[in-house]
């Protein structure tokens, strides 16, 4: 008879003693318990022989799923840190790192393999009597050097042509066992192809040596370098020397950045099949993924955020591209940090870690500049390409039209005439954030949130951005009946049909939220984008990542100026971010481009700053303002949120959290004060910040004080959540 400690998916900070008759499991292993009148699925985190609890209140493990554990040591280890760091109760924390198919019980042997190979036929088969199709030929040639896995043979081969094949009984599916025995592993080792790759230059010579000195331990890495410097090719050419070595490589990269043009450049870069994890896949294929990985049958896996608790046989080397990118924190439940637990992955596997990017996060920064992390730099676009020049327009007692001023409309004008793109960037999607009545002023407001509807007159309804509450666009005033509506403010879609009513030579294209949803679509529209379909592109931030639009030469920013004035001390380093990531995307040798933000303070010093010494030197002087403000990286911050149908109950629950806090020292609190959003979804918002000039001191306060917070009264009313290292405050 043996005792397992099991982390079940409930939220409470503890593990479950259950009774288990028999041989007890591995350490890792899945278990169906019933749990408060369900059966529960979870994850034996400890065998024990003795328990707290009386023998005879333990209830039996109803069933053992597996024989070998579903998550490894080194993930065993993560899933602990990420509960004692994030403060989050394990069992939920287990259950976010495993794939949907596996929390539900689903089993965990991999399916075998499909590869294509030769039939007898096939082998006899005389290649150059099929010199009448090619592209038939040329697939039997591949196949008989070496088989090919199912997905990746129809898509460098045709699936048609292999179709062909097969009819004619000269190729035949044939299933390869996945196997966790490291002897069969590696199967990629034997698939690699290395294209050409072109010669780096001094710089990125630096910085693909450094990496690969630090092969087989741990070290961090910052590769700062402006877009289009050849960050990517660093990783190619060190991730290259991994996969010779037989060894895998993780790579994340923001949710938008991951389009089928990035994955290819990799697959092409080496002709194995790289796994891909985004969030529109099936639970199934995502399974496929982290069971392939796991096999070691994966030299390379791409994915975004949750893709970094993905398991490798034998890990070589972990990327984080964009590291500055907010998608990297998770804002709901176990409110990780990718970059950072990729820290702690690389520490745990000894590897190395690259996070790359044209605009680090000032807590990255710090890190290189404290020398915690090497810092590599490549500061020259490839190609002699230049950064588009930045310049200030004060807009101020200027007559805008649809948001852009007199003066850029003629500019726009001068660079589409010259055959160019240009793009306009707005952070505000529809087609105006609010409708307003003329008469007495009322604003159309959603009363679960108390904040202005957005018009989208394409939709042809007001939407509520906070909680999508949608409802028709109203004839007359709900408080005066009045019939004069006017809309206030520019969304995207009065700026395109601004636009494109006073260009009408030209094609517009929006690129937001809205327009780019379904699978494929921002892709089409990237593709027509760089086939020069369209001349005047508009859209929110989607625009700022991942893409490159050599043809653009002139960008211009709508309203930089809610950023200047922002109560979230992070706003002036997301503009300076957006700011230079925009200017890196646009333009190329022969055509340099410009930039212009239009701002009612053009002398703004953050503005300044920036456009005149780059972002380089704004991030070292934003950092010397935390320093003084003492913001973080200088200290440690933790947000409790609580929501309730009063504002009074969310408040009190807070209070009674801050006295427990206050016999804690050095750690400051702050508030309770209601969110930026004081209201969503008819729920009234407040928050907690606390903050501590040292991280073991807030961390050991909230473990301290943890077991207290969770038997407050009154707690069924309050949804509350702690927010470690929060990332925004709405
Ligand atoms: P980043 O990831 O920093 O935006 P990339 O690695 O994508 O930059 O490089 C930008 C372009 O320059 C790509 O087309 C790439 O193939 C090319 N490039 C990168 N490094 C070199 C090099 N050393 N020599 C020639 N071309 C290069
Ligand atoms: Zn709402």
């Amino acid at each position: 008879m043996a005792i397992l400690r099991i982390a079940l998916p409930v939220p409470k900070r503890q593990l479950f003693d259950y009774l288990l008759v028999g041989q007890a499991p591995e350490v890792g292993v899945r278990v169906r318990v019933p749990f408060a009148g369900r059966q529960l699925i979870g994850v034996v985190f400890e065998v024990s022989e003795h328990s707290e609890w009386p023998l005879e209140k333990l209830k039996a493990v109803s069933s053992v799923l597996d024989s070998q554990p579903v998550l490894n040591p080194v993930q065993m280890q993560l899933c602990q840190w990420l509960a004692q760091y994030y403060k989050h109760p394990v069992g939920e924390v287990v259950h976010t790192v495993l794939p949907v198919a596996l929390r539900k019980g689903g089993s965990n042997q991999a399916r075998p393999q499909q590869m294509w190979t030769l039939t007898d036929e096939g082998h006899k088969q005389d290649i150059d009597t099929l010199s009448r199709a090619p592209k038939q030929q040329n697939a039997l040639r591949q196949l008989a050097k070496q088989p090919l896995e199912k997905t990746m043979a129809a898509k460098t081969l045709g699936a048609g042509v292999i179709k062909a094949l097969a009819d004619k009984n000269l190729v035949q599916l044939v299933s390869h066992e996945v196997s966790h025995d490291a002897s069969s592993k590696l199967s990629f080792t034997q698939q690699i192809k290395l294209q050409s790759k072109p010669q780096a230059n001094v710089q990125q010579a630096i910085a693909i040596s450094c990496i690969e000195a630090n092969l087989g331990r741990y070290g961090s890495f910052l590769l700062e370098g402006v877009t289009g410097s050849g960050k990517t090719e660093v990783y190619l050419q060190a991730i290259e020397s991994v996969l010779l070595q037989g060894q895998q490589v993780l790579v994340l990269v923001p949710e938008i950045g991951l389009t089928p043009q990035t994955v290819q450049r990799f697959q092409q870069r080496f002709g194995i099949k790289v796994g891909v994890l985004h969030s529109a896949l099936s639970d199934n294929e995502r399974l496929q993924v982290w069971q392939q990985s796991a096999a070691g049958q994966l030299g390379l896996v791409i994915g975004t955020r949750s893709a970094i608790f993905t398991p490798m046989l034998v890990p070589g080397l972990l990327i984080v591209d964009e590291e500055h990118d907010s998608s990297y924190k998770q804002q709901d439940g176990l409110r990780y940090h990718a970059r950072d637990l990729a820290v702690m992955r690389a520490r745990s596997e000894n590897i190395p870690l690259v996070l790359g990017t044209a605009t680090p996060a000032l807590e990255t920064l710090n890190n290189a500049l404290s020398a915690k992390y090497q810092h590599l730099l490549l500061s020259e676009r490839a190609g002699n390409a230049q950064l588009a020049h930045q310049h200030v327009l004060d807009i101020r007692q200027q007559v805008l039209q649809f948001g852009v001023a007199k003066g850029m409309l003629d500019r726009i004008d001068q660079h589409l005439q010259q055959g160019s793109q240009v793009m306009l960037f707005i952070n505000r999607r529809g087609y105006a954030p609010a409708l307003l009545c003329h008469q007495c002023g009322h604003v159309e407001q959603c009363q679960r949130c108390n904040k202005p509807f957005t018009l989208h007159l394409s939709l042809h309804r007001l939407q509520c951005h906070h909680c999508s509450e949608a409802r028709a666009i109203p004839r007359c005033c709900s408080q005066c009946q009045a019939t004069e509506l006017v809309s206030m403010g520019v969304g995207t879609e009065q700026l395109e049909q601004g636009l494109s009513g006073y260009f009408p030579q030209y094609r517009t294209v929006r690129i937001d939220s809205d327009s780019t949803r379904g699978k494929q679509k921002l892709d089409t529209m990237l593709n027509k984008i760089n086939n020069n379909e369209y001349q005047i592109l508009i859209g929110t931030q989607i625009l700022s990542k991942g893409h490159h639009f050599p043809n653009v030469t002139l960008v211009v920013i709508l309203d930089v100026d809610g950023a200047l004035y922002s109560a979230d001390y992070r706003a002036a380093e997301h503009l300076a971010q957006l700011v230079t990531q925009l200017a890196g995307r646009a333009g190329r040798a022969d055509k340099p481009g410009e930039m212009w933000l239009q701002s009612h303070e053009p002398g703004h010093p953050l503005l300044q700053d920036l456009i005149n010494n780059g972002y380089a030197h704004f991030a070292r002087y934003a950092l010397l303002e935390r320093q003084q403000a003492n913001l973080p990286p200088y200290s440690y911050q933790a947000l409790f949120r609580a929501q309730a149908a009063t504002a009074r109950l969310a408040h009190d629950f807070l209070q009674q959290i801050s006295h427990l806090f206050s016999q804690q020292s050095g750690i400051v609190c702050i508030g309770p004060i209601p969110a930026l959003m004081e209201k969503r979804q008819g729920q009234y918002r407040m928050q907690l910040l606390l903050q501590s000039q040292q991280r073991s001191v807030i961390q050991q306060a909230i473990s301290q004080v943890m077991p207290q917070i969770e038997n407050l009264g009154n707690s069924s009313k309050i949804r509350w959540s702690v927010d470690i290292d929060p990332q925004e405050f709405s």
